[in-house]
């Protein structure tokens, strides 16, 4: 059978078709106008139906809902195995998934099953004249941009999530739901999970939130955060941290931001006692505007911001949350 048609992987949180997932489609729908082919989902679930009239809004031609009730929680040997046998079935020219938590876990598994290449981490995906898939991602730390074709078949990418928006919902699109049945039994899982913990959320989301204030290794350790917390209240703002501050374990993993951490994309990124390295700056990049205080005028981070204040951040940072307050106040 000729491959044909851009498949994507879906994900669903809480019954609803992910925001990353919308941001995927947008990517998908776009190399499925370039190919003048198809655009289709594949969701897994115990009922992932439900989110096909959400895919279509969003871009999708068609919804494979493939139910299972050993399907209802992630698990990464079932998903791979239902995820392989749906691939093989629709057999589509481009493959693409988010490069969430299961999407970095299923990606490499499933182009191996698939005997093809996965390009990792892009920020873009296009098709050349031949129909080729072109994945641009980050190399080298996040200091140089790479193209990379694929030469196995389905052209395989995991993209990184706010690499896209989503498109603006169409309530007047519909998708073909094709009910895709899988066999799955216990004997296919060898691991098993024993326990799922939920991080509490503490707070603004960092990726989905408008202003962000970061603090690094310059904050000297972790009661500053504290000090963040309270600008950050004021202002409306999540709360991140450079990786420095991080293996410092003055925060949490989740604050970090960087090309090993979350990417954010706010309207407004100030960070304090952060050195603007090229790993932070491959997360934060996509924010409209930044605003940096930092003691060293020759810091990298004075080259990517806007704004920028040279001095002790002790000195700055209560001063700058009283004129917020006051500001927000009026
Ligand atoms: C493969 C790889 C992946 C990585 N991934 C990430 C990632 O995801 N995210 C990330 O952040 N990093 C990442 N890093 C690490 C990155 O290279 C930097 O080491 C890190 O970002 C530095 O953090 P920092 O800016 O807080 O610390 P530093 O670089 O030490 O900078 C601290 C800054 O604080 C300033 N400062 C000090 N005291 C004060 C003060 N009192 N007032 C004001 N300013 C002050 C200093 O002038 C300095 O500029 C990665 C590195 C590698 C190799």
């Amino acid at each position: 059978m000729d491959a044909k048609g851009v498949l994507i992987v879906g994900e669903t949180a809480d019954g609803e078709l992910s925001s990353t997932s919308k941001e995927i489609l947008a990517a998908g729908r776009a190399l499925a106008d370039s190919l003048g082919q198809e655009l289709s989902i594949g969701v897994l679930g115990r009922d992932p139906g439900s989110v096909a009239e959400d895919a279509a809004r969003h871009g999708a031609d068609r919804v494979y809902a493939v139910a299972h009730s050993m399907l209802e929680e992630y698990h990464p040997d079932l998903y791979l195995a239902a995820l392989e046998s749906l691939a093989r079935d629709v057999a589509p020219a481009v493959l693409l998934m988010g490069r969430t938590a299961s999407g970095r876990d299923l990606a490499p598994r499933l182009a191996f099953r698939l005997s093809t290449g996965l390009a990792q981490d892009c920020l873009e995906v296009r098709v050349d004249e031949s129909g080729s898939l072109l994945a641009t991602r980050p190399v080298y730390g996040g200091n140089a941009m790479a193209t990379v074709s694929c030469n196995g078949t389905p052209h395989m990418a995991a993209i990184r999530p706010k690499a896209y928006e989503p498109l603006d919902a169409d309530d007047s699109r519909h998708a073909e739901v094709v009910d895709f049945a899988v066999e799955l039994d216990a004997s296919m899982a060898r691991s098993r999970v024993v326990e799922t913990v939920k991080e509490e959320a503490k707070g603004i989301k960092l990726e989905e939130a408008g202003i962000v204030v970061a603090g690094g290794r310059g904050l000297g350790g972790p009661e500053p955060f504290a000090d963040l917390q309270e600008l950050a209240s004021v202002i409306g703002a999540g709360v991140g941290a450079s990786r420095a501050a991080v293996d410092s374990g003055w925060v949490p993993p989740s604050f970090q931001i960087g090309l090993t951490g979350m990417t954010i994309t706010p309207d407004l990124y100030i960070t304090v006692g952060i050195s603007g390295a090229s790993q932070h700056m491959a997360g934060c990049s996509g924010a409209k505007v930044i605003v940096a205080i930092n003691k060293d005028s020759e810091a990298n981070i004075f080259k990517e911001a806007r704004y920028g204040v040279v001095g002790d951040w002790k000195n700055i940072l209560p001063g700058l949350t009283e004129a917020l307050r006051d500001l927000v106040k009026s």
